[in-house]
């Protein structure tokens, strides 16, 4: 595993953060075993994003077998976070979380109740970041926010000059930059299947009009995800790559990634497949 320390006080940031989240309704012995497992390859930072009672019920078992100081514990809210945070902490058995994840809230400060709050935990010795989660522009006056101590943002193989500089502007004021969605589900369909559903809500698709992107089926050695991930890893202003995994086995194997080298060749298709999506977009932009 490599890592990014984190000042004279905090644990190091592993280049891999394990997310937990409940769509797949694991049950509290698979969370917990992940959580080991992810801690005996050297996994110290986590993500919950979930709050289904056998998820919590997983992680805090967990959680009291594993060092809280080696750990760097976020909590995803996705409902209302001041809330989200009292109860959660109190359902991972843990007195405080090192940062909190709240989605875009699309002005120059994070919402008043929040910040009351996070300042009155900071004040009671129980401080934690707040984490800015967005898959488009940020207002610089937020990233500039004291209280504001990350980003997390999609990155993946085929992102954009909008969505690097996005991440330059984070890594460059300092703030822990998390990377998700690396294997992103059109990647993983192939080119030419159709998106989801729910490809629909987001105002922003950077995946729209991929394509010649057939060696990451065809590369010997080498899985669409584990190229894809290899990717996301060569990213410097990334601090952390988000990964999900099922069972064990996957994550040691997205774990084994962390230590090879992406191919050359693999590389260079990677830049031309990019190059080739921008000039068919410039192209489609004159039409
Ligand atoms: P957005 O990306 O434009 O997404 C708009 C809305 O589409 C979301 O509103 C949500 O209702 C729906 N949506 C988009 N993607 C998904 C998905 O993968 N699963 C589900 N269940 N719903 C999805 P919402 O939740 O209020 O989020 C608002 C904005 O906050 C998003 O705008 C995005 O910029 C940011 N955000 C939310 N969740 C995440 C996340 O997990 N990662 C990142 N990087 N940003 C997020
Ligand atoms: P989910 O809704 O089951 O989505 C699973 C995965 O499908 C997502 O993983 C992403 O790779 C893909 N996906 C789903 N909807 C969209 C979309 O509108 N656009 C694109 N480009 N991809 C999409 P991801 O991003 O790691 O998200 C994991 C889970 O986090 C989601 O599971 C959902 O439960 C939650 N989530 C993510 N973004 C949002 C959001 O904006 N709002 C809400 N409410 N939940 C979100």
């Amino acid at each position: 595993m490599r890592y990014r320390p984190l000042g004279n006080s905090g644990p190091a940031l592993s280049a891999l953060t394990l997310r937990l989240g409940d769509a797949t309704r694991p049950s509290a012995d698979d969370t917990r075993a992940l959580l080991l497992a992810a801690a005996a390859c050297g996994i110290t930072s986590v993500q919950i994003d979930g709050a289904s009672d056998d998820l919590l019920r997983g992680a805090r078992e967990a959680f009291a077998r594993i060092e809280r100081r080696q750990l760097f514990v976020t909590l995803r809210a996705r409902g209302a976070p001041e809330a989200m945070l009292a109860s959660t902490l109190d359902a991972l058995g843990l007195e405080a979380a090192d940062l909190l994840l709240i989605n875009d809230p699309q002005g120059p400060a994070p919402p008043a109740a929040l910040e009351n709050a996070l300042r009155a935990r900071r004040a009671a010795g129980q401080g934690c970041g707040l984490g800015v989660a967005a898959r488009g522009e940020i207002d610089p006056r937020l990233l500039d926010h004291d209280l504001v101590v990350a980003i997390v943002s999609p990155f993946d193989l085929t992102s954009g000059l909008a969505e690097r500089q996005r991440l330059r502007e984070a890594d460059r004021r300092g703030l822990l930059v998390f990377g998700e969605d690396f294997w992103p589900q059109t990647l993983r369909d192939g080119a030419r299947t159709l998106p989801r559903p729910s490809l629909w809500r987001r105002r922003t698709d950077p995946l729209a009009g991929i394509g010649g992107y057939d060696f990451l089926s065809d590369t010997p050695g080498w899985t669409s995800e584990e190229i894809c991930l290899a990717y996301a890893l060569t990213e410097p202003t990334l601090t952390s790559v988000c990964v999900s995994a099922e069972h064990p086995d996957d994550l040691r194997r997205l774990v084994a990634v962390v230590d090879r080298a992406l191919p050359d060749s693999v590389r260079a298709q990677i830049e031309l497949a990019r190059f080739s999506a921008q000039e068919r977009d410039k192209a489609a932009g004159r039409a």
